[in-house]
């Protein structure tokens, strides 16, 4: 069969030759070790951690190195493609830090590798495609889904590995004659490779997170080309990846099944293959078990859920880059003060084996970053929050921000901070007894308090109540009604004989504490009220009263 009439046959219209697109996209000029990565998402509305973990590994890749990091948006399936999605994606990653040199971004296309969207980059697709028919290394196939799907039964029924494959693949003998009818009957045709993989070793690639790892050489006919003349990713992202000059591919393992298929299509093309670099799953404990984190079940997925419940982007990075490397966390405890982009990431040691996310570390990471961040920054990032996800409070913290900066500073500059901070929902919360609006009391008074108690405690504070006085002052005041009426001043006291006593003098400072903050547990009142001002904290203290004789009375 002549080849080239074939080629010709299938792309009338592609007259340049891969050769064009070499000298089109020449050799990038970076200094020696320059990383170009890219991340290659596609357009559907949903950007998630994995996309931000492995756009994390492809940034500090690329900007250790002083290389590239591009972004590609993998649209071949028109399909799935949501409007808006690459705002998204753009505006969801930057919020992160993850800012692209080159690629797709809101104000168009950046570099001289483009188009950057796989939907206009038709031509060099089929270049390639047709070069392959050349090289008799694809051919077209006209199967309908009904006439694959009889096959692969037929091969079930005599246990044969199901797909187009070795002397399966009928239609790599087509003759030019039927294959000029088929397109002239205007059948529908995928372009498909012709696979040499069959009777092949296997053998060994180097990724550059896992290391040396074993490759089952592909003996699929995989669709390079669609019957809508769009490449399948198989095909795109190779011809993409090597004309974009990527020299690292991060990706998730996910793709680890086909990575033969993309070495072949390589192998065909004549091409060096970039190293392929395959994170490991995000997973989560449930039930004892670990597990994929899941789109469906697993609302933090997405990172839509970050936003909503405001986490601190330095908070997520620090913690991405404890999942990432091993060693970060030492290297954290000895550069507390250090920025992470001084951290000497490295995809070797990089876990293979799954990366464990959970919140709870999360948190407890976001604890310590949010002890490096200025109440200042806090603070502007709650209130930003606050006008998107909780409108009806914003106002009021807008009014207060001087008292609120106050009241997050509280206890932060101690020798063993509080760590109270984790993130902006949970500020909110944190902190939202302070606003009027929505104000009540949460709590039940303590146990070993009793309304008529409770009364009495807050009377008497109230009468002796004086602004001026000094932390020390207000307390001794606290104390002294406590003594008054029967409460231990010490624990110890109050344990040893726990009949003389009525409590302590916790319970008596928790009266006080309920009718100012409506909680149980609150940072140190005495700042709290004086922060909050005379007139609010007791007309606080006095509406809780009325309402402890109110419930007396009824
Ligand atoms: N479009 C692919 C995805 O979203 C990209 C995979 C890759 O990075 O090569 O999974």
């Amino acid at each position: 069969m002549d080849l080239q009439q074939l080629a010709d046959l299938l792309f009338p219209s592609i007259s340049g030759t891969l050769e064009d697109w070499e000298e089109a996209y020449p050799k990038r000029k970076l200094p020696e070790g320059a990383s170009v990565t890219r991340l290659g998402p596609s357009p559907t509305g949903f950007i998630h951690l994995g996309n931000l973990y492995s756009a994390f590994v492809d940034e500090r890749q690329a900007r250790l190195s002083d290389g590239v990091m591009i972004l590609r948006i993998e649209d071949t399936d028109q399909k799935r493609k949501v409007e808006g999605s690459e705002e998204l994606i753009i505006r969801s990653l930057s919020h992160y830090g993850i800012n692209f040199d080159e690629g797709v971004t809101l104000e168009g296309e950046k570099g001289d590798y483009g188009p950057y969207r796989q939907s206009e980059r038709k031509e060099i697709y089929h270049t390639a495609g047709k070069k392959l028919v050349e090289s008799g290394w694809a051919y077209p196939s006209f199967m309908s889904e009904e006439e694959i799907g009889a096959l692969r039964k037929r091969q079930e029924e005599q246990k044969i590995l199901p797909g187009i494959h070795g002397k399966w693949a009928s239609e790599r003998e087509l003759t030019l004659e039927e294959v000029r009818e088929n397109l002239l009957a205007g059948k529908e045709w995928v372009l498909r490779l012709k696979s040499r993989g069959e009777g092949r070793e296997s053998y060994s690639i180097c990724d550059g997170i896992r290391g040396d790892i074993r490759v089952h050489p592909n003996i699929m006919d995989t669709v390079l080309l669609k019957a809508d003349g769009l490449p399948t990713y198989h095909f795109a992202h190779v011809v993409d990846d090597h004309f974009m000059r990527i020299t690292h591919i991060v990706r998730g393992e996910e793709w680890l099944s086909t990575l033969p298929i993309h070495l072949e299509v390589h192998e065909a093309l004549g091409w060096e293959p970039p190293v392929f670099c395959h994170t490991s799953h995000l997973l989560k404990m449930d039930g004892g078990n670990k597990r994929k984190l899941s789109k469906r079940r697993d609302p933090e997925l997405s990172l839509e859920y970050y936003h909503q419940e405001g986490y601190f982007p330095e908070a997520i990075r620090e913690y991405l880059m404890i999942l990432l490397n091993s060693d970060y966390e030492e290297w954290r405890r000895d550069h507390p003060d250090t920025p992470l982009e001084d951290f000497s990431f490295r995809m070797e040691d990089m876990s293979s084996s799954g990366a464990l996310f959970d919140m709870e570390k999360l948190h407890d990471v976001s604890k310590d970053v949010l002890l490096r961040i200025s109440e200042e920054e806090i603070l502007a990032y709650l209130l930003d929050w606050a006008d998107r996800y909780a409108p009806e409070c914003a106002p009021e913290m807008h009014e207060r921000s001087s008292e609120l900066l106050r009241i997050l500073s509280i206890g932060r500059d101690a020798k063993k901070p509080r760590k109270d901070l984790i993130y902006a929902r949970q500020i909110y919360q944190f902190i939202h007894y302070y606003l009027d609006g929505g104000f009540h009391i949460e709590d039940p008074l303590p146990e070993r308090v009793s309304r008529e108690e409770a009364i009495g405690i807050l009377e008497e504070f109230l009468a002796g109540y004086d602004h001026e006085d000094d932390n020390s002052a207000w307390f001794a005041k606290i104390r002294a009604i406590a003594q008054d009426r029967g409460f231990a001043l010490r624990m110890g006291d109050f344990r040893r004989e726990p009949d003389k006593y009525k409590g302590t003098v916790a319970d008596v400072s928790s009266v006080i504490r309920l009718g100012i903050t409506g909680r149980a547990s609150s940072p140190d009142l005495w700042n709290i009220m004086q922060i909050m001002g005379e007139e609010r904290a007791l007309k606080r203290l006095e509406d809780y009263l009325a309402s402890l004789q109110s419930e007396s009375i009824a």
